[in-house]
């Protein structure tokens, strides 16, 4: 079912090597560099593509191509298999526990959806009986504590902030604390996604996290980044122990490659996507539609 959905250049090229009369290596490798084209254009990284090609020969056997009727099958399992493979990272993200306080921090850049991202989560929990609550830790972007504090009003969900601190830890740990007295079991911390510096919002991080040990940091990445995304991953868990992924604005245009550079870098699993811009644009992340979504 979800192989049928398998589109594009990926089932041109494929239809193109059943088509030939002899399936030599020739026509295996042209295969599978159109097939590496298409999954470059939807932002996969290039090692990621190549690493593929590379095992998908070692599994395709060319004898078994060559005698039976199911050469694009065998190819479309191969592929699908390993990309399935990459977003595995091998373990679940950190399982949080209801009743049981937990902090979860966001980090990602200014722009990849973060503050909204935040809320959404906070949403999703609370229509699950949590108990969730915001706390604004950006203090470098003017406007940040207003907007967080205008989602958790909207959602009715607790939020910490201040127009007048300008040390985000202090920020962070105030919120933290205060969220845990109110028993919240869900203490979320927004943070900054920008800096003068960039190695100043990565030390900035790591202060956070250090003063508020969270038990999950969730990394927040926007589709449409494009080749940028494996750098950019891993230059936040080198800071911080990113432990889950959220992908943003899978509804627009990007096909949403740079999702595998994000697990491949965090070695960490991705747990949600947004869907939009509203509170309830949110979805549990499914491997399978979304590799079909990515060769489509
Ligand atoms: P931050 O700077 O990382 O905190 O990003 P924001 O949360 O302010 O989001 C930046 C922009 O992206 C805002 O206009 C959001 O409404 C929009 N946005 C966030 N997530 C999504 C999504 O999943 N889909 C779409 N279409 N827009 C999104």
């Amino acid at each position: 079912m979800v192989l049928a959905q398998l589109g594009g250049s990926i089932s041109r090229a494929l239809q193109q090597m059943s088509n030939a009369t002899i399936i030599d290596e020739k026509v295996l490798n042209d295969c599978l560099n159109d097939i590496t084209r298409a999954l470059l254009q939807s932002d996969v990284q290039f090692k990621l593509v190549r690493d593929m090609q590379t095992n998908i020969k070692k599994i395709v056997n060319l004898d078994d191509l060559a005698a039976g009727h199911n050469k694009r099958k065998i190819i479309q399992q191969a592929i699908f298999n390993e990309l399935c493979k990459i977003l595995d990272p091998g373990k679940p993200a950190f399982t949080l526990k209801k009743g049981k306080t937990s902090v979860v921090m966001f980090v990602g850049l200014q722009g990849s959806g973060k503050t909204t991202t935040c809320t959404k989560y906070a949403y999703y929990h609370q229509k699950k009986g949590w108990k969730p609550a915001l706390v604004c830790a950006d203090t470098f972007r003017a406007g940040a504590f207003d907007q967080l504090k205008q989602n958790a009003t909207k959602a009715k969900i607790p939020f910490y902030g201040s127009y007048m601190e300008s040390d985000p830890v202090k920020i962070a740990v105030e919120g933290v604390e205060r969220f845990k007295k109110e028993n919240c079991d869900l203490i979320i911390v927004d943070t900054s996604g920008r800096h003068k510096q960039e190695a100043a919002l990565f030390e900035e991080m790591r202060q956070v996290s250090e003063a508020t040990k969270p038990d999950l940091v969730i990394f927040v990445m926007d589709s449409s980044i494009g080749q940028a995304a494996f750098d950019q991953a891993q230059a936040f868990k080198q800071s911080v122990a990113v432990g889950a992924v959220i992908i943003t604005k899978m509804d627009g245009h990007a096909k949403g490659g740079g999702a595998l550079s994000a697990v491949a870098a965090t070695k960490s699993p991705v747990i949600f996507i947004g869907t939009g811009e509203h509170m309830d644009e949110f979805e549990v992340f499914d491997v399978k539609p979304f590799v079909s979504r990515l060769l489509g």
